[in-house]
């Protein structure tokens, strides 16, 4: 009944995961990897947008949280905040590269939006170099960065309507020998056009590229950051990082652009090239903190590396040859299963509800599903996860 009355309110996608799941958050509670129902059936949740890779309601995060919102929420503006400054120095040092800016928001799109404004006031230049399947948010620039969005008319792009294969070298170089670009942005793994890893040789030599023709190189690791993919951060040094999601520890909205100043000339210092009311609050940074005490412990990314992959292996082993799946691929706990049929995709969702599973389909690619679980799982849940997730493949009509 939920579904029914407020399906069309959340959009078709969102309304069509409630309706196969029959859940509604405001009857559910949630923790770890678990949500319960009203009627006291525990669902396994591997299916956020990538947001749950602490899971639901992580005791550290929800204290730092609570703790911060009793002593000071929102004010940030006027007083010194130890917890974000504290937490931009350690967001700053995870790469090893010399990025000393930040500039901290509230969702990913806007991190974008500020990387965008950064590059193009630093180059005075106006392109922004994108790629094919990439995704960066629904805000106007991150849309027209955002590849099947066209028909939005490539809002801030100046009429740049084509995408540039990932890997697709020559067109690089081509494209930025024009002198019309003010940024490359990419994904290490791009998520929402359908869970595609992008070689580190392809990054690297992005990299040199853009650095040899002066123009910005951004890594939107707002999904593959923070450990999903098994590493805390991408390998390959960026002049701006993003980084949001998990940021949040599944409960706060926050998300920022790390940048190398050195890059950005004057915009570097700018205060107003991007700003908002709620963010950089002392709940974030306070949230912040607790996320990064979490995932940088020495043992966490490399779990997600090692299990993430018997992962992969072992649904590439039970399901990688069914007739209806194209292909399996990710890394980490970034797992995407390509259907060759979109309404098998849907209806191995729905198969999947049957087994008490939440699993996502990809934004742009619907017929990928994903299978994101959160790292705070142990293995015989993780195992009974994918033995679901393998079955309701399996159950699928031929
Ligand atoms: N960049 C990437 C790579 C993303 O996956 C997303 C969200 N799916 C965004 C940007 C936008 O983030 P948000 O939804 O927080 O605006």
């Amino acid at each position: 009944a939920f579904a029914d009355r407020y399906g069309s309110v959340f959009g078709r996608q969102q309304g069509l995961m409630l309706k196969m799941a029959g859940l509604a958050s405001s009857e559910c509670s949630a923790s770890g990897p678990w949500i319960e129902d009203s009627a006291g059936a525990r669902w396994l949740d591997f299916g956020s947008f990538g947001v749950h890779l602490l899971g639901h309601g992580h005791p550290q995060v929800a204290q730092a949280l609570t703790a911060q919102a009793a002593r000071m929420g929102l004010s940030s503006k006027i007083l010194a905040n130890e917890p974000i400054v504290a937490a931009a120095e350690r967001l700053l040092a995870l790469g090893g590269e010399p990025l000393d800016g930040i500039i901290l928001a509230n969702t990913g799109s806007e991190a974008v939006e500020a990387a965008l404004k950064l590059a193009r006031i630093a180059t005075g230049r106006r392109r922004i170099l994108a790629f094919r399947h990439a995704y960066h948010g629904r805000t106007p620039g991150a849309l027209s960065v955002s590849h099947g969005y066209e028909r939005h008319g490539a809002l801030l792009t100046d009429g740049q309507s084509s995408f540039i294969e990932v890997g697709d070298l020559r067109a690089v170089e081509a494209a930025l020998a024009t002198g019309a670009y003010a940024a490359v942005i990419i994904e290490p793994v791009q998520g929402e056009g359908g869970i595609r890893p992008v070689a580190t040789a392809f990054l690297q030599a992005l990299r040199e590229l853009t650095r040899a023709h002066g123009v910005r190189f951004v890594l939107d690791e707002i999904q593959t950051g923070l450990g999903r993919t098994g590493q805390l951060v991408c390998p390959v040094a960026p002049d701006i990082r993003l980084l949001g999601k998990v940021l949040g520890g599944g409960m706060f909205p926050v998300a920022a652009a790390l940048f190398d100043s050195a890059q950005f000339g004057a915009a570097a210092r700018d205060p107003v090239v991007h700003a908002s009311s709620f963010a950089g609050s002392p709940m974030a940074g306070a949230v912040v903190n607790a996320v990064l005490d979490v995932v940088t412990e020495s043992s966490f990314a490399p779990r997600v590396a090692r299990l993430g992959e018997r992962c992969r292996e072992l649904i590439a082993e039970r399901i990688g040859r069914h007739p209806a799946v194209a292909q399996v691929r990710g890394e980490g706990f970034m797992i995407g299963v390509e259907f060759k049929d979109m309404s098998d995709a849907g209806q191995m969702i729905i198969e999947a509800a049957k087994r008490k599973l939440l699993i996502a389909f990809c934004l742009t690619a619907p017929n990928v599903v994903r299978v994101y679980p959160p790292a705070v799982i142990d293995e015989p849940t993780l195992m009974d996860g994918i033995e679901r997730f393998c079955a309701s493949v399996v159950a699928l009509p031929s």
